[in-house]
């Protein structure tokens, strides 16, 4: 006969009277002697259940004063109220307990290396290891119940939109990602080599050359990269691709499944999502990924330090660079400390120092005012708004790195001066991305997305002339400062692609030998298409209010790429390198 179970977690005050049976984990254990509590844990939560000698058969009770941390267990009892002084409001459960009659083991656990519970002092490493035990955790099952909820919630508002799922291949041949690509070596063609996809963008662009206008896919991307917090070798995009699609309609199916994501969490995204320019961004935020939940913008002091003397500023614009500046809103109370703590920030950032002005008690303090002229004092304190009790920090440099210095430093202000709203979740796209980068040492112009592409038609005309000065289609979007994704329309035309490629210097041969397949497809009626990839472990991890991706990915790798638990990577037999015609020269780490 089949009886039914409880949720433990789903009990509440309402119950009380109900004879139950509970299967689940032993939590912590209290033994008053008379009594003992056993705290049951399922996935839908704890209950705490108690043992009366008094009340319980006795074998019960002494396989209950038996019972250890993380045993299975079945048992029997009744839902009571609990009195009155007992009643504890930080569990959903804690009005109840229920008073057992019956206890059985399913199984039973060794002490396990640390508690099962949400506050621990295990190590990452140690929790890492024994994955499965770390998973039980409260706030871990939350964590990948949240990102079941979101990874539905997305494929039902893409689906709903007409984009229809399609698998990819996971062995195939380098994509143009340009990161390093994880290699499979091939036992029936010895010698070559499948690569794992660092995204399915070619695919995804065959696919639309295919007919099938609008496709997307939750799919497993692989990308052999130093890691970081936010980044593992094997990570999950929300991939997609349109045909026939302006930008607009990209960032509105991507709008439309972010909104439906982030209410899993009780989220109201607001909708447009504001657009920025790259150079925009660049200039007024110092990062293509700005965290919109503040003020504090850059202002470009250029124009204003034009006359100076001072020979900081006169050598970054005499080289092309600028001069920028942080206005910080009552911040002449700095310290000296602080100041000399954002200054060895900005050096460590690249920049060559940190000239920082203060107005307070109708006085203009400068380490610089030396050498500044009055009157190009003057003119940078009226550009940069700058009033009573602000602080103004200012970075001469190239254009790069005086913006990227302080829009790092305009982040740590923020943080520190805790004028970042938390509640507030703040979207954005960046659009109007450079085409081309320039690598300063070979002075080559290399992609900065991926070579398909498509340059801006306005800018068309800059190819070979200015390839610096050329936009792309390309677009990222932000959330708080972190990018979600980007993509971008591609390249559909045959000429156009030749002569991008000729600008990164990719010759015919070698355009043909790593895309061969894709150009071919062009020559069969290639609709124009565009697209984007957004990272889920991202968005998930943004959710759950996590610093990591490590928390929303149920089986993630250390930073130096280990996993713990399975001890990959690892030696393999002779035999299987025999046939995969492979000699090792040299074992990694030995
Ligand atoms: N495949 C690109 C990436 O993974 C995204 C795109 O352009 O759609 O970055």
């Amino acid at each position: 006969m089949k009886r039914n179970r409880q949720a433990a977690g789903e009990l509440r005050r309402s119950d009380a009277g109900r004879k139950v049976l509970l299967q689940g984990w032993v939590g912590r254990r209290r033994d008053l002697g008379e009594l003992i509590f056993l705290n049951v844990r399922d996935r839908s939560g704890e209950v705490q259940v108690l043992f009366d000698k008094g009340r319980c058969p006795a074998e019960a009770v002494a396989r209950a004063a038996e019972a250890r941390g993380e045993d299975v267990v079945e048992l029997e009892g009744e839902v009571v109220l609990r009195a009155e002084g007992q009643r504890r409001a930080d569990s959903p459960t804690g009005e109840i307990e229920i008073v057992a009659t019956r206890l059985d083991f399913l199984a039973r656990s060794e002490t396990p290396p640390f508690l099962v519970e949400d506050r621990t002092n295990a190590t990452e490493e140690l929790r890492l290891e024994y994955r499965y035990l770390d998973l039980r955790r409260p706030a871990m099952q939350k964590n990948l119940r949240l990102r079941d909820e979101i990874a539905f919630r997305i494929r039902k508002a893409l689906h709903e939109r007409g984009f229809i799922e399609v698998e990819t291949p996971m062995l195939t041949r380098s994509t143009p990602e340009g990161a390093r690509d994880f290699l499979v070596p091939s036992r029936q063609h010895n010698g070559l080599f499948y690569a794992l996809p660092q995204s399915p963008q070619i695919f995804k662009q065959l696919l639309m050359v295919a007919g099938f206008e609008k496709y997307f896919q939750i799919a497993r991307c692989f990308r052999d990269e130093d890691l970081r917090a936010d980044r593992q070798f094997e990570f999950t995009q929300i991939d997609l691709e349109m045909s026939f699609p302006s930008e607009d309609d990209v960032f509105d199916a991507v709008e439309a499944f972010l909104a439906e994501a982030y209410a899993a969490v009780g989220v109201s995204v607001a909708r447009p999502f504001p657009r920025l320019a790259y150079r925009e961004a660049l200039d007024r935020y110092g990062t293509d990924r700005p965290d919109l939940r503040f003020g504090l913008t850059l202002v470009d002091l250029s124009a204003a330090s034009a006359e100076s003397e001072f020979a900081p500023m006169e050598s970054a614009l005499s080289a092309g660079g600028a001069v920028r500046g942080l206005r910080v809103p009552s911040g002449a109370s700095s310290s000296r400390k602080k100041l000399d703590e954002w200054s060895e920030e900005a050096k460590k950032l690249g920049a060559s120092g940190l000239i920082w002005i203060k107005r307070a008690g109708g006085e203009v303090t400068s380490p610089a005012k030396k050498n500044l002229s009055p009157a190009v004092l003057e003119r940078i304190l009226q550009t940069a708004l700058v009033e009573e009790n602000d602080l103004l920090l200012i970075v001469a440099g190239s254009a790069e790195v005086s913006a990227a210095v302080l829009g790092a430093l305009r982040l740590a202000i923020a943080r520190e001066m805790k004028w970042i709203d938390e509640s507030r979740w703040a979207f954005c796209w960046v659009t109007e991305f450079p085409l081309v980068g320039r690598d300063t040492e070979t002075g080559t112009w290399y992609p900065m997305n991926h070579p398909f592409t498509s340059p801006k038609d306005e800018d068309l005309h800059l190819l070979e002339s200015d390839p610096g000065r050329v936009r792309a289609r390309a677009y990222d979007v932000v959330l708080n400062g972190w990018e979600l994704g980007s993509g971008s329309i591609r390249i559909h035309r045959a000429d156009i692609q030749e002569r991008v490629f000729r600008l990164l210097g990719i010759s015919p041969e070698e355009g043909r030998h790593r895309f061969g397949f894709l150009l071919d497809a062009f020559r069969f009626g290639a609709p124009p298409h565009g697209g984007i990839a957004l990272g889920l472990d991202r968005i998930c991890a943004l959710a759950a209010g996590s610093a990591s991706i490590r928390d929303v990915i149920a089986f993630p790798k250390t930073t130096s790429g280990l996993d713990l638990m399975m001890k990959a990577p690892s030696d393999v037999g002779e035999n299987q390198l025999k046939e995969l015609g492979i000699r090792t020269v040299k074992t990694s780490g030995s």
